[in-house]
């Protein structure tokens, strides 16, 4: 509250030198090449596929299993939205079946990394690199995730983050884009109004009114009130995810011992963000269905959700590219037993029990 009073007392409070250095900071933390903020993770996911110059005609490969903003970009730039199954163990994108749809049009591969487990990159990488595709990670979730020890958004490629109000790291609405500094220069105009620079550039002292329009851009550009709650989230970033884990920690001792229950996984090449805790329910070891489950949970006070119900599912999908629930069974099975349940840094060891205890009590109560 005092760094966003600041700001609000200062000369500048829209995109400026709190951006600017939340920018930075940013950079730093993931060892990223460079990084734009932006006010969203859906316009960073936009303004990337723009900048890649993915348009009409063009063929963009994701995972059903993910919010609908990973799919949403692919249509708006006017490309075919090509959807590939999940891997079992970690609802991720599965590089196995990546390469049975790859055609002449194929342009992209975005693959998230669902609830801040990383997908499996380096397989992902080798065939994005054989078939001369880019690669968009959308790691909205993936603050702060590691793959192979090196940090999500550390690589060349661009990678999109969100600082939605239930993110890891919120400024309420934010989002930030890396990659390399060539690309961002690019990802920068088409941002902001296709402009050759930037507002506070021309008002700030010295600065040019010039500027030229090299393209009919968006307005996807971060305010300093945002960079300024990012910038002290940054910093409490790595407490927050202490205490992240030390809830999925005594949630996983617990759930492991429940037959009806399958507790989510971390690969051993990974550091999961653990942005949700997703718990599935063995077929056929409970009385009740998901929804039940999610009912029951609701009348002891737990509020849960699900994450998600699979993109092909929803009408505007399942009508324009004529899909079926079964075009991805993995998907489609895991959605119907799966529930998310409350994972944030603000849980007290007294929720985690009381959570824990209601979970029990239903799996128990509706045992088969
Ligand atoms: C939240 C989310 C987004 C969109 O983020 P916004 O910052 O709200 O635009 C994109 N992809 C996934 C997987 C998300 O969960």
């Amino acid at each position: 509250m005092a760094a966003v009073s600041e700001v609000l007392r200062s000369d500048w409070i829209t995109t400026g030198p709190k951006t600017l250095e939340f920018e930075q900071e940013f950079t730093r933390f993931v060892h990223a090449p460079g990084a734009l903020a932006l006010n969203s993770c859906t316009a960073a996911l936009h303004t990337a596929l723009v900048a890649l110059g993915i348009g009409p005609g063009d063929e963009v490969i994701t995972t059903p299993m993910t919010f609908a903003a990973s799919v949403n970009v692919i249509e708006h730039v006017g490309a075919r939205s090509v959807l590939v199954d999940v891997q079992p163990d970690t609802l991720n994108i599965d590089p196995d079946r990546i390469e049975a749809v790859v055609t002449a049009k194929t342009r992209v591969i975005i693959p998230v990394h669902y609830t801040g487990h990383p997908a499996d990159m380096d397989p992902i990488t080798q065939i994005a690199n054989k078939q001369h595709l880019a690669v968009l990670e959308d790691a909205a979730h993936a603050l702060p995730a590691k793959y192979r020890g090196r940090y999500i958004g550390a690589g060349n490629n661009p990678v999109a983050f969100s600082f939605y109000a239930t993110k890891n790291l919120t400024t309420a609405e934010g989002g930030m884009l890396t990659g390399t500094q060539e690309y961002l220069e690019k990802a920068r105009v088409i941002s902001l109004h296709g402009m050759s620079r930037d507002a506070w550039k021309r008002y700030d002292k010295g600065g040019s009114w010039f500027y030229e329009v090299v393209l009919p851009g968006f307005k996807y550009n971060m305010t300093d009130i945002q960079a300024a709650i990012g910038l002290v989230q940054l910093r409490r970033l790595t407490g927050f995810q202490t205490r992240r884990r030390e809830i999925v920690a005594r949630y996983q001792a617990t759930f492991s011992q429940i037959e009806s229950l399958e507790c989510p996984v971390e690969r051993v090449e990974v550091e999961s963000a653990w942005h949700l805790y997703v718990l599935r329910l063995r077929p056929g070891m409970l009385r009740i269905s998901r929804d039940e489950f999610i009912e029951e949970l609701k009348k002891r006070n737990i509020g849960t959700s699900v994450h998600f119900i699979p993109v092909h599912l929803h009408p505007y999908y399942r009508d324009k590219y004529q899909w079926k629930p079964q075009d991805f069974p993995v998907a489609f099975e895991n959605y119907q037993r799966l529930l998310s349940l409350p994972l944030h840094p603000g849980l007290t060891d007294a929720d985690v029990r009381y959570v824990i205890e209601a979970v029990l009590d239903v799996a128990r109560a509706f045992r088969r």
